[in-house]
């Protein structure tokens, strides 16, 4: 376990400035800032992170901040990351949603994140 110590870099982190800041430097932009929200979460039961589809095609990433409280700022970009990957295959269309739901960590997943 992790100790709980909460980490003031966290707590005060803007999930949404990260995800610009991540779509800038990674993905060259390619994930529409309009199209997708990236926000902290209170109510995840179990995930540290998710990634679902909105309707009018919209994506909406959540982040467990009660879980990731205590985690580092390079953590949580991971994390940040790869709910964006999950995004980027959802667009390019290299994944459709109901692959997601059947736990979405294929091959091509695999293969982006290596
Ligand atoms: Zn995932």
């Amino acid at each position: 376990m992790k100790n709980q110590k909460s980490n003031p870099d966290i707590v005060s982190l803007s999930i949404r400035k990260l995800f610009i800041e991540c779509n800038l430097i990674h993905f060259n932009q390619s994930l529409p800032n309009s199209l997708v929200s990236a926000e902290w979460s209170n109510k995840l039961k179990i995930n540290v992170s998710t990634t679902y589809q909105g309707n009018t095609g919209t994506y909406i990433i959540r982040l467990n901040k009660p879980m990731l409280i205590s985690y580092t700022l390079n953590e949580v970009k991971e994390l940040l990351l790869h709910e964006m990957i999950h995004v980027h295959l959802f667009l390019t269309k290299r994944q459709s949603y109901s692959d997601y739901t059947n736990g979405g960590h294929g091959p091509v997943l695999v293969f982006t994140l290596s």
